[in-house]
């Protein structure tokens, strides 16, 4: 066997000697190599592809020669190669001119007699430089991935024989094929069963098949519904007219049987044509439909909310706002209450740039409109020249995002009146990054007129509820007078009685005559604080002193509270501020209270009978008025309905003091309330803002 061995060599050499001659007439490049891969052969293609002559090649070693990069580490290629006898792929390589170049090649193995490997063939041909072969390999990949990841079913249909049935037709003498295939649905069924399916991805599977491929074996015309069929007529016939797609939505079937909807595309580039292929896209639009069916549905229900509701509507473009919002923010603005007081031309700009594109039925008749038209257009037609707090406000809301913000304000019409409106403006992020948003406006005049009305019926309240206490304190007030006509009386005797004598002594009747007048003043002081508190009377506001207030009130008070037994103590705190109200409706608060607390202490057995009224300036709640008793005091579950109009737990009682007293004090921006009391019975007390810093109580009592 050793002997026959180098003449088996010597004929395979001679063979491939002849064979290597052969391939100098292929261009493609062939050289054979060793399998540890020193070249043997080398073909004239070799040396035009890689520019090495023969006399170089031959005896190198392959790598070496051409720095040889693989897509595989070499070992795992000649695993390939030893398993299957040959190999192909890209590999990289260097040119002798030093230019790196990608090249395709195919290895062939062949083996010696005993089987072992005894020489590698190998064909190559350019694929393109580097920079060429990495752009196609990436768009090959990325068409090769988008063909397979795409949300869209893609069909790689052949359609030759739908070419070969309409030249047929064509030789029939059929021009108009558009009115052919109208008139022969059977023809283009025939045409769609005659395309065949090259290719689909994984879309088309999920989409068509529920993701089973082999239900996908079905002639093309199985996914097309009768009503469809005029759609694959009119690809064709674009096709035909060399369009290079075709578009449109249409009705399709799966394999169960199931018809959708779905957005078909036909691409006809002119090559795949020439090759006679086509690729057509499918997307499942069927969600979308449903989608903008509801869309269409519940817009519809929002129309009809919009225009059935009671009150008028608009809807506003907003975006030029949003503009100069942007164009603000980029100016680093942050204090843009400041920035609109120091550019005040900013309101009316944001005005003209905020626009009315909608308004329901009930809006048109509110504006004062003619028509629906009308209406559209800037909002800078319904803001009083005269008042433009509310847009302010709402353009203040708007620059810190506020997805909403209401206030009260008045609005003009375009017939020319002026109304109360609550306006309200929506524009929740979403609306808001479409530019949108919506307000509402409801007339409050009839509102502002009640509550106008209210507060006069209250006033005629207040003013009956004073009556009545004065008629409580009659005896009181009685006393109070006589006590200085009494004086003047008595005094006026003493005079006589001074003038009587044979020396009449004019000093000591001066000095009484003196008194008299100071009493006499005081009544009639006494007389004029009566008729203030009886007279009805609108109120009037001025700067007053609490502590003089409660003085006066407590004086009003003196002779019930003697003659009930109930002491009373004040505690006034030094340097208070004064406070912005109405005396007279102050007063008929401090009596009040102070009322209920004589009758809330009388009502009980107390040996203590005690008042403590105190006023205080702690630092939240501004200047504070608090009534203190011995009484029973107020059960928790009481304190609630105190304040409600008509409660009352006394036989004669009203059940309008504590409420009146609560419209008063909430009219001057203050707040009522009832808490537990350090004498054992309740404590009511009342806030009031200061008026402001200057103005002390000191200075008034
Ligand atoms: P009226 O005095 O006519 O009952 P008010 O509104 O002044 O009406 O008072 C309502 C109720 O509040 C009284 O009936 C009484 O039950 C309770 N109330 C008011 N002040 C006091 C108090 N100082 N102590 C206990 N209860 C009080």
């Amino acid at each position: 066997m050793a002997g026959a061995a180098p003449t088996n060599e010597t004929q395979l050499n001679c063979a491939q000697a002849a064979q290597a001659d052969m391939l100098d007439f292929v261009h493609e490049s062939i050289l054979m190599r060793t399998p540890d891969g020193r070249i043997t052969h080398w073909s004239q293609g070799s040396q035009a592809l890689y520019g090495w002559p023969k006399e170089n090649a031959v005896g190198a070693l392959v790598d070496d020669l051409l720095s040889s990069t693989y897509p595989l580490p070499i070992a795992e290629i000649e695993k390939q190669l030893n398993r299957n006898e040959k190999w192909e792929g890209e590999i990289r390589r260097v040119t002798a001119r030093g230019e790196s170049l990608v090249v395709y090649t195919r290895w062939a193995l062949q083996r010696d007699a005993a089987g072992l490997p005894a020489r590698i063939v190998e064909s190559a041909f350019a694929v393109g430089s580097v920079g060429q072969a990495e752009a196609l390999r990436a768009s090959e990949y990325r068409y090769r991935n988008l063909f397979q990841a795409m949300a869209a079913s893609f069909w790689e249909i052949d359609f030759t024989p739908v070419g070969a049935m309409l030249r047929e037709l064509r030789a029939e003498g059929v021009t108009d094929f558009a009115a052919y295939f109208r008139k022969h649905p059977e023809f283009v069924r025939e045409m769609m069963r005659v395309s065949r399916i090259i290719d689909v991805n994984d879309q088309t599977v999920a989409l068509f098949a529920d993701g089973d491929r082999s239900k996908m074996n079905l002639p093309l015309d199985a996914f097309w519904p009768d009503e469809s069929i005029h759609v694959y007529a009119e690809s064709v016939l674009a096709a035909i007219s060399r369009q290079p797609n075709y578009s449109t939505e249409t009705k399709l079937r799966k394999t169960n049987g199931e018809i959708f909807d779905g957005l078909f595309t036909a691409c006809f580039p002119l090559e795949s044509i020439a090759k006679g292929t086509l690729l057509v896209g499918v997307i499942d639009i069927s969600e979308r439909k449903r989608a903008f069916a509801e869309l269409g549905r519940s817009e519809a229900r929002y129309r009809n909310l919009f225009n059935s509701m009671g009150i008028t509507c608009y809807q506003l473009d907003i975006s030029g706002v949003i503009r100069i919002y942007a164009r603000l923010k980029a100016e680093g603005v942050t204090d843009i209450a400041e920035h609109i007081h120091k550019n005040p031309g900013l309101i009316t700009e944001a005005m003209q740039a905020t626009i009315v594109t909608d308004v329901n039925e009930p809006g048109i008749a509110f504006v004062g409109a003619k028509d629906y038209a009308e209406v559209l257009g800037p909002v800078s037609r319904f803001w009083p020249a005269d008042d433009p707090e509310g847009f302010r406000q709402a353009f203040i809301a708007g620059y810190k995002s506020d997805a909403r913000f209401e206030t009260e304000t008045s609005q003009q019409t375009l017939d020319g009146r002026r109304l109360d409106v609550l306006f309200t403006f929506v524009s929740p992020p979403a609306m808001r990054e479409a530019g949108l948003a919506l307000v509402s406006l409801i007339d409050i005049s009839e509102r502002k007129n009640a509550q106008k009305a209210l507060e006069k019926l209250q006033n005629e309240f207040a003013h009956a509820s004073r009556i009545s206490m004065l008629g409580e304190l009659t005896a009181s007030l009685a006393h109070e007078v006589n006590q200085p006509l009494a004086a003047i009386s008595a005094n006026g005797a003493a005079g006589l009685r001074w003038l009587d004598r044979p020396n009449p002594d004019t000093a000591e009747v001066t000095t009484l005559m003196r008194r008299m007048a100071a009493d006499a003043q005081r009544a009639a002081e006494i007389i004029s604080r009566i008729r203030l508190m009886a007279s009805p009377q609108t109120p009037e506001k001025a700067v007053i002193s609490i502590g003089s207030l409660l003085q006066e009130a407590l004086l009003f008070l003196r002779h019930e509270m003697q003659a009930r037994g109930v002491s009373v103590t004040t505690e006034l705190e030094s340097d208070l501020p004064g406070v912005l109200g109405d005396r007279t409706q102050l007063q008929q608060v401090v009596v009040n209270l102070a009322m209920n607390a004589i009758q809330a202490i009388t009502s009980t057995q107390t040996p203590h009978r005690l008042i403590k009224v105190s006023c205080t300036l702690p630092d939240d709640r501004g200047i504070q008025v608090s009534v203190d008793d011995s009484g029973p005091g107020v059960a928790e579950n009481q304190r609630a309905r105190l304040f409600d109009s008509f409660y009352t737990t006394k036989p004669d009682g009203m059940g309008m003091g504590l409420p009146i007293c609560r419209s008063i004090i909430e009219h001057h921006g203050g707040t009522i309330w009832v808490e537990d009391g350090s004498l054992g019975g309740a404590r009511f007390c009342f806030s009031l803002p200061p008026a402001s810093a200057g103005i002390t109580s000191g200075n008034h009592t």
